[in-house]
């Protein structure tokens, strides 16, 4: 079914039907996007659970709305579903907040308002006073039970012209500091408030509650409060006009002895020595050095491991890659895999053809076999940095930093130096006699002794800080690595940090993110599976099939590649791209590099050790080998197509038709019915079936046989249908029931 004609049948329109389906994260793109049963039938349900808890809510609130009559309380209750009183002016409109996960409505229903302090709910009580209607059918998680029918009674009324004002409140807020933010005058506020029974000043405070409804009936819209970290988040946002330049920040990567560890310590002796004296260079994963035209920071883990690991964990800290090839050696598997590794990145490479001193040296070769790979150096026509240097000799490394700050020019970096500081840790690890010691890599912001650190789900305060030469700091700038004591436990690399004022606030949100971890962990810690790609694809946050493709020889390779581009994908609106190919075993490089990409990993006639089985299934990562070129082609191609449009297998299972309309109990309506063909089984789709029209699709509430449940009625039998939600059953009407199984495609 699509959206539209779902929408026409629920009497919403479609922007207000697309916008519950976001909330529930059921993929729908537009009115004409398909809807297979299951995503309606979650659909349903959630209408009906948040209709019946707007019910309860209602009667409640309505219930208690004699004992008072003032909204004083300053309490920051949460409204748990869309407040039941609407203005008439405004009934149905989409509020902005069904599309966001916040917890406004993420929330399971709650219960709550007569468990909630007695002014609170006085307030929704007094302020309900334009009659609760037909509750406002609004999404509500899929695991909420389902109401009894028939609970979603669609309000005819269309949506209001005038869409509702955003508001972003913080409560308790004031009469008038609300009337300020509406933009209505503080008398027609205190006006419309008497006529609810509360008797305010303008300086009387509102509770979220109170401030909700009567925001609502002045047809303003008050936005979800953002959660305690988005606050956070929010409030440390580096400001653009703030902004200045800061300093690259590059990793080294190539493959095995091409010299990337020399040629780091090389740049950094040379610097040290050079510069500041006094120093003894520690290793603590990243430095910096200063030069003439401005500074540079190296991280000192080369390799692309290390740097797509990072990446893997959510944090891009490379601004600039320098690959080093050997000069002797020329390209080699790990140069190739540092090159996809950085383009699947977005991140600039600049080479450095390393090992220029010795006498079998040649950068030429070098040179041309850079540029099958996409890299053309300048006097190629290109523009790709390559600066031929030595570690051994130190030759030609002033030039090579010369181009890095040339290539970070370029790259317009800024930083707001002004906002709490925020990075990202390089490298932790727990020392004997200072504790848990945490390189930190800052990359907004400035980090002072003494503040507090909200790392991951540790909150700690810098106790101490210092750089790469063991100098003591009290305060550090963008793009300085800096190692800093004082933390409870050691931090992963790659973990986000920020400079939390509020330590007790710190508090909360480091506990709420260490829940988070280890509900995720005993989940699945990530996953990058086929049926993972078809969700994102769906709702648009990805528009390619990412592979990784490896091969026993180079032949194999390229004849891959090449039927793959000759397939006929123009109508698919989904392409591949082969973030990396390579000869040789399937690897842990090619797992991280899936993992950090949303990619799968394809293999002919490759093996893959069981260690990086072991890795693969830790992150979820698609692996698919195969012994038949063809095969392989063709499950890609399936799998693209596959990406567009689910499978749904249909399969007939009986139809009933309906005898007899009888009202029962509770239950409501009942279909009495006699199976005419097959069966008929509780757990199947229902199909509607009236005239020649197909009128409704959905699950049934209950199947009875004479007065019992039953989980299947056979053909020539008579049962009693009552569906979950739907149109009236009529006398005549056919009920078919079928089951509906949604296939992924897979690569096999
Ligand atoms: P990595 O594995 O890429 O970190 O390579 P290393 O830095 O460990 O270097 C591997 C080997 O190559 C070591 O024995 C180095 O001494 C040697 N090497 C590195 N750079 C140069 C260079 O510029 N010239 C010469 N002759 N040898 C080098």
């Amino acid at each position: 079914m699509r959206v539209h004609e779902l929408a026409k049948s629920l009497k919403l329109t479609s922007a207000e039907l697309l916008a519950k389906l976001k909330a529930l994260k059921i993929p729908a793109t537009s009115a004409s996007s398909t809807l297979d049963a299951d995503a309606i039938n979650r659909l349903r349900k959630a209408l009906a659970a948040s209709a019946a808890a707007a019910k309860k809510k209602a009667a409640q609130a309505k219930a208690q709305s004699a004992k008072k009559p003032l909204a004083k309380s300053a309490l920051p209750a949460k409204a748990a579903a869309p407040a039941p009183a609407k203005a008439a002016a405004a009934p149905e409109a989409p509020r902005p907040s069904a599309a966001r996960p916040a917890p406004a409505v993420a929330a399971p229903p709650r219960p709550a308002p007569a468990a909630r302090p007695a002014a609170s709910s006085a307030a929704v009580a007094t302020l309900a006073a334009p009659k609760p209607k037909p509750e406002k059918p609004a999404a509500a998680p899929p695991k909420a039970k389902p109401a009894p029918p028939p609970a979603v009674e669609p309000v005819a009324t269309p949506a209001a012209p005038v869409a509702p004002k955003p508001l972003e409140l913080r409560f308790p807020i004031s009469v008038k500091d609300l009337a300020a933010q509406m933009d209505v005058k503080v008398s027609d506020l205190i006006k419309y408030l008497l006529q609810q029974k509360i008797f305010a000043s303008a300086v009387q405070m509102l509770n979220e509650e109170a401030a909700t409804e009567a925001a609502t009936a002045f047809n303003c819209e008050v936005l979800p409060q953002p959660t305690l970290e988005e606050q956070l988040i929010k409030a440390a946002e580096p400001d653009p006009a703030k902004s200045v330049p800061r300093a690259p920040v590059v990793t080294f990567m190539g493959h095995v002895d091409h010299g990337k560890t020399s040629l780091l310590d090389a740049i950094r002796q040379a610097k040290v020595a050079e510069g500041e004296a006094g120093g003894i260079t520690q290793h603590i994963g990243a430095y910096e050095v200063q030069l003439p035209k401005g500074r540079v920071a190296f991280l000192d883990t080369p390799g692309h491991e290390a740097f797509t690991a990072l990446r893997a964990r959510g944090a891009n800290v490379t601004d600039v890659v320098v690959l080093v090839v050997a000069a002797d050696d020329g390209v080699m598997p790990q140069t190739i895999e540092a090159i996809n590794h950085a383009k699947a990145a977005d991140v600039p490479i600049v080479v450095a053809i390393n090992k220029i001193d010795k006498p079998d040296a040649n950068p030429q070769k070098v040179k041309q076999q850079l540029s099958q790979y996409g890299l053309l150096g300048e006097d190629w026509g290109g523009k790709t940095i390559m600066v031929p240097v030595s570690a051994k000799s130190r030759q030609g490394i002033d030039d090579l930093l010369e181009m890095l700050l040339l290539e970070a020019e370029l790259l317009e970096l800024k930083a707001d130096p002004t906002v709490p500081a925020q990075g990202t840790v390089i490298e932790a690890k727990q020392t004997k006699d200072r504790g848990p010691v945490a390189t930190l890599l800052i990359q907004q912001g400035t980090l002072r002794l003494g503040e507090t650190l909200l790392i991951g789900p540790l909150v700690g305060r810098v106790r101490a800080m210092a750089s790469d030469r063991g100098q003591r700091l009290k305060e550090a700038g963008p793009a300085a690595p800096v190692e800093v004591l004082g933390l409870p436990e050691v931090p992963k690399a790659g973990d986000r940090f920020l400079v939390v004022a509020d330590e007790k606030l710190a508090r909360q949100v480091g506990e709420r993110r260490q829940e988070q971890r280890q509900q995720q962990a005993v989940l699945h810690p990530k996953r990058v599976t086929l049926e993972e790609l078809h969700q994102r694809i769906a709702t648009g946050q990805l528009k390619e099939l990412r592979l990784i493709l490896k091969a026993d020889v180079q032949g194999s390779l390229e004849a891959i590649a090449q039927s793959l581009e000759n397939l006929d994908l123009e109508k698919a609106e989904v392409q591949f791209r082969i973030l990396h190919m390579g000869v040789g075993d399937i690897n842990e490089s090619d797992v991280i590099l899936a993992a950090a990409s949303d990619a799968i990993v394809v293999g002919f006639h490759v093996g893959i050790d069981p260690k990086v089985q072991v890795l693969a299934a830790a992150e979820g990562v698609d692996v698919h080998i195969y012994q038949i070129i063809y095969e392989l082609v063709g499950a890609i191609k399936a799998a693209i197509e596959g990406l567009l449009e689910p499978v749904i297998e249909e399969t007939f299972l009986g139809r009933a038709e309906v005898r007899r309309i009888f009202q029962v109990g509770k239950v409501g309506l009942v279909a009495g019915c006699m199976v005419i063909k097959g069966s008929i089984r509780r757990d199947a789709t229902v199909r509607l079936v009236r005239g020649r029209d197909r009128i409704y699709e959905g699950k049934m509430l209950n199947l009875k046989r004479v007065k019992d449940d039953a989980r299947e009625v056979q053909e020539g039998f008579e049962c009693g249908i009552s569906l979950q939600e739907g149109p009236m059953l009529q006398t005549g009407d056919l009920i078919e029931a079928w089951e509906l199984k949604k296939v992924a495609r897979k690569l096999n």
